[in-house]
């Protein structure tokens, strides 16, 4: 007979779980014969005796198959990415349509914001119209046509997850290796991709500050994505400063919808987007190495065709007809430059401070239930090691009024250091973890 309180003992002191009782537990994680404090007490073993591999893939393989796992029958491999969040982090709205035009299919269940850190689904909601609440039929009907499809979870999926993050989120035990990974690759994997690439941020504006944790949560990652199913690769990424020129719901549309038209392009953005593309289609078996993957998801971007994948997406999803012709995105009535106290380099930006000051002008949300306004944010980003003086500004605030544009000024210049000489360049790819 199977005991919840033995098993929590059993972790509580120390020992390894076999992957039975770990899908018992989480059975009744769903089904609810798992009380709250049950679950909260398993949560905290966990995070004080860890897991190992094993463990972990057993726990997040539970999670996964404690709702529909999507299968997919398509004449192309099903590839999909995760971040693990950061400022100006708008690689989805480029990378999915990009991979489409390459070959592979995206069906991608994304999440709104979370901490400092915006979401995918928010920037989403910016463009008129776009539905990420289709049913299954629909989203399935827009992947296998323009080759991609971004939408929300719907309840079914992974639904041990919700209810342990649930519990986690107030019972300090959020931050435990094993949690977030099973958390993190259980609704991944729901969504039946055959390859995966991860994009772990490191920095201030990430969720871990330096290279060296992110390492860890990548290879952990890593090491259970491909213990419970498919070929999976890690990139640690910077996010010591926002990725690309912008913050904030529409202006980062604007500035995915630029990137993918060729109008304009961050290199720091396109490099982080093309280096996980080239992974994406080495693991779907698309291109036989590296270089000549980067080579056709570069082709793919330079000739317009992940721009006509991106415009298929939003028409399909409700969003406007033609949304390189006319994207009909709201903008914010009041638009201020921010100017740094003096001239110099941009030496160190706190990357964290940047998303609280999005959030604090209406961007995101400071309760779950919260309407996010999408205008506001900020554009013309100075990046690392930039000059900015009297004539170029560390960045233009777009906010609903004057007041709420000099409250997020002032986070912007106490955010950022400046110095007479400029930092040495970081890549914006840190290392692979495969
Ligand atoms: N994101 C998730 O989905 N789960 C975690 O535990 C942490 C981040």
């Amino acid at each position: 007979m199977f005991l919840p309180q033995e098993t929590i003992r059993r972790k509580r002191d120390g020992a390894a779980l076999d992957d039975a009782e770990i899908r018992t537990f989480v059975a009744g994680l769903s089904d609810g014969t798992i009380s709250e404090g049950q679950a909260a007490a398993f949560a905290m073993a966990v995070f004080l005796r860890g897991m190992t591999t094993a463990e972990t893939v057993a726990l997040t393989r539970a999670m996964r198959d404690s709702g529909a796992v999507l299968a997919w029958d398509l004449p192309g491999p099903v590839v999909d990415k995760h971040s693990t969040g950061g400022i100006g982090d708008k690689v989805s709205l480029i990378l999915a349509p990009l991979l489409a035009a390459c070959g592979a299919f995206v069906p991608m269940i994304s999440g709104r914001g979370l901490g400092h850190t915006g979401g995918t689904l928010d920037k989403l909601a910016a463009i008129p119209g776009y539905r990420s609440d289709i049913d299954r039929a629909r989203f399935a009907a827009v992947v296998r046509d323009a080759g991609c499809a971004i939408i929300g979870a719907t309840d079914d999926l992974a639904p041990a997850d919700r209810r342990l993050y649930a519990i986690r989120d107030v019972t300090a035990t959020v931050e435990s290796l094993p949690l977030i990974t099973a958390s993190i690759l259980s609704k991944k994997l729901a969504g039946g991709p055959q390859a995966l690439v991860l994009d772990v941020k490191a920095g201030s504006g990430g969720f871990m500050p330096d290279t060296a944790q992110a390492r860890r949560l990548a290879e952990t990652l890593v090491a259970v994505a491909r213990g419970a199913g498919p070929p999976t690769t890690a990139l640690i990424t910077d996010m010591d400063q926002a990725l690309g020129h912008s913050a904030g719901n529409a202006l980062e549309v604007t500035e995915a919808l630029d990137a993918l038209a060729g109008t304009r392009r961050d290199a720091r953005l396109i490099e982080v987007v093309l280096a996980l593309a080239a992974e994406a289609l080495l693991l779907a078996g698309i291109e036989p190495d590296l270089a000549a993957a980067r080579r056709r998801a570069a082709t793919r971007l330079a000739d317009g065709s992940a721009a006509e994948r991106f415009a298929r997406m939003v028409a399909a999803l409700g969003g406007p007809a033609d949304i390189f012709a006319d994207p009909a995105l709201p903008s914010a009535p009041c638009v201020a430059p921010v100017h740094a106290g003096r001239e110099g380099f941009v030496a160190a930006i706190d990357g964290r401070a940047i998303g609280l000051a999005v959030i604090a002008l209406g961007g995101g949300r400071t309760r779950a239930d919260q309407a996010i306004d999408p205008r506001v944010g900020f554009a013309e980003i100075a990046g690392l090691g930039a000059r900015v003086d009297a004539a170029r500004p560390l960045c233009l605030v777009h906010a609903q009024g004057a007041d709420a544009a000099a409250k997020a000024a002032a986070s912007v210049r106490a955010a950022v250091r400046i110095a007479d000489v400029p930092p040495p360049p970081a890549p914006p790819v840190r290392e692979r973890i495969a």
